[in-house]
């Protein structure tokens, strides 16, 4: 005992230590070994029949349905612990916190009204991003909803009354006026943000402000994409916005400018336009496409060994376009005022090209017919392209055919 107080006595002043933090290291060295020996059974053991270790998987975002948390059973015999992932975020782990902070600031409580095909389109990249969705529609799609992360309402009372931050219009063109009556507004906060996504933007617009409370913020878009065209990715695709009536408060800006970001982190091309522009540019565009893909469809147009480009882009449309319901192309029609103008463009073209064939095959039966006897007799005019609006160019433009 004398010997070991010697020793620590000769230690100390060798290494200019204190009698107390000689204690402190003795008593540390002593309990290490202590838990070391106890241990040793546990880590010695070999496992038998054992069931797989537990391990714990983290969702990417917390309401991810792709990656639940998931829990092994209990092990048999022996309790063996592996730990995983050594890189798990710990509470005091202060870049984590940051990243989960503004993760959450970013987030936004979204209801979806009218969980059709768009709708559900919608929602897969909404969930993905890591916003809190909420949906009602008048047939009940609650698997699918919950397969989507999605918490489905059968009333859209209840559903208000969780007072999502923005409420998206999914509806039919020709329902949404209709279904607009019908909402219990009152049972939503009142700086509410209202959006739809209808594919006319004039009509959407006085809609909107005919019917919401003037409280309401008001964004109008048009995703001039679909479940077909943007089933990989958004990144370049269209998308149009009108703020029709956003408040001047910090926060309505702010919560504007994230609902349009959810957009832009896809890659989506943001265009800002009133809806009367947006209408008349889709009307040439978008209804065009439409009632071609429709025109192509009926007319059966089937994939051959030999197809050519240009005619793998016919089929593609008429894929991209069969994807849409009827309905859809039917409110492009009836609610975009440009359309008829475009439907009539149409057909006049297609009746100047199939004069233009027929004339030349009656050329060439009159040859046949008569030979060369009445050369420069036939002077036809030629048929030239449709003006913009859609009229018969004037008789001062029509040239003579020369050959
Ligand atoms: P749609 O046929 O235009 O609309 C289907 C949706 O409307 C469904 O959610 C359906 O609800 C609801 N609906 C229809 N009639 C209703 C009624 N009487 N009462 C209540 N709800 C009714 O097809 P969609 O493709 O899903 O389009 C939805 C909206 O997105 C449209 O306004 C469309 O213009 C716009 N949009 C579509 C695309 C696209 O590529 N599809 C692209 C951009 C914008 P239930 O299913 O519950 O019956």
């Amino acid at each position: 005992m004398f010997s070991y107080i010697a020793l620590a006595d000769l230690i100390v002043s060798t290494f200019n230590l204190s009698r107390s933090f000689l204690a402190f290291f003795f008593l540390f060295s002593l309990s290490s070994t202590v838990t070391y020996i106890a241990m040793l059974p546990l880590i010695s053991a070999k496992p038998q029949n054992l069931s797989p270790p537990l391990s714990f998987h983290f969702p990417l975002f917390p309401s991810s349905p792709t990656s639940p948390l998931s829990f092994h059973p209990p092990l048999k015999n022996t309790l063996r612990l592996r730990i995983r992932s050594i890189d798990a975020a710990q509470p005091y782990d202060y870049e984590s916190l940051l990243r989960t902070q503004h993760f959450k600031s970013q987030s936004l409580k979204i209801a979806i009204l009218g969980f059709g095909n768009f709708g559900q389109f919608l929602a897969k990249t909404f969930s993905r991003q890591g916003h809190t969705l909420l949906a009602y529609s008048r047939t009940n799609y609650a698997d699918t909803a919950k397969s989507l992360g999605v918490t489905f309402y059968n009333n859209p009372d209840d559903l208000f009354e969780s007072h999502p931050e923005v409420v998206i219009l999914c509806t039919s063109i020709l329902s949404t006026e209709k279904v607009l009556q019908t909402l219990p507004f009152q049972r939503l906060k009142r700086s509410t943000l209202f959006v739809d996504v209808l594919s006319v933007k004039e009509f959407a617009k006085t809609i909107l402000l005919k019917y919401l409370p003037a409280e309401f913020d008001i964004l109008c878009t048009h995703p001039m994409f679909g479940p077909e065209s943007g089933k990989n990715s958004w990144n370049g695709l269209p998308f149009v916005y009108d703020k029709v009536r956003i408040g001047n408060e910090e926060d309505r800006i702010s919560r504007a400018e994230r609902f349009l970001d959810v957009f832009a982190k896809e890659g989506c091309r943001m265009v800002e336009m009133t809806c009367a522009e947006h209408d008349r540019h889709a009307a040439g565009s978008q209804f065009v496409t439409h009632t071609m893909g429709r025109v192509l469809e009926r007319f059966g147009l089937e994939s051959s060994p030999i197809n050519t480009k240009g005619y793998d882009t016919l089929l593609d449309l008429v894929e991209v376009t069969a994807g849409d319901s009827f309905e859809l192309y039917y409110g492009l029609f009836m609610y975009n005022k440009n359309a008829m103008e475009q439907l009539e463009r149409l057909d006049m073209a297609f009746e100047a090209i199939k004069k233009e064939l027929f004339g030349k095959l009656h050329h060439v039966y009159r040859k046949q017919l008569f030979g060369n006897a009445d050369e420069g007799v036939e002077d036809r005019p030629k048929v030239q392209k449709l003006l913009h609006n859609g009229a018969p160019p004037s008789a001062d433009a029509v040239k003579p055919e020369t050959s």
